[in-house]
């Protein structure tokens, strides 16, 4: 198989496309649709891991059926290839790993936040009733005080 085909139906299929390089500013590559492609890295695929290619960017869209795959890198030898795939599942077993922890405690904090809020509103609520209280002997005074001083003058 070359490994510069223009359009190889044994390449990676759409599933396998995981990364894109869209900064690639080098030649430009036209699909079967007349699109720009994107450089994509194979990830999924053991055959074709860590090999970088011009993909269609409209490999989603079904009724395109456009397969336009153009290798930038060669075949890589075994231990090569054996080797990124070792790498990238220890890799995915890490990122899954820190993601479990990720969301634990982002659901911890969001119970304790919801706790704080709880707190918060009781706290304003006593502080309310406080208030009113405190309002209501205040007028009770004032009412006193006034009808002392009217009855001073009486
Ligand atoms: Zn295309």
């Amino acid at each position: 198989m070359a490994s510069s085909s223009t359009s190889s139906p044994r390449g990676p299929q759409s599933k396998e496309y995981s990364s894109a390089e869209r900064e690639y500013d080098g030649e430009e590559v036209l699909c079967n649709c007349g699109d720009k492609c994107p450089m994509w890295t194979a990830w999924k695929n053991t055959e074709y891991i860590g090999r970088r290619f011009f993909g269609c960017p409209n490999y989603k869209i079904k009724t395109k059926k456009c397969q336009f795959i153009l290798w930038v890198d060669g075949i890589l030898s075994e231990r090569a290839t054996s080797l990124i795939y070792q790498l990238k599942t220890e890799n995915d077993k890490l990122r899954h790993s820190s993601g479990s922890i990720e969301n634990v405690s982002v659901e911890k904090l969001k119970f304790e936040m919801e706790e704080m809020k709880k707190e918060m509103s009781m706290m304003v609520e006593t502080y309310e009733r406080r208030n009113k209280k405190l309002f209501r002997w205040m007028v009770i005074a004032w009412i006193i005080c006034v009808s002392l001083i009217i009855g001073s003058y009486v």
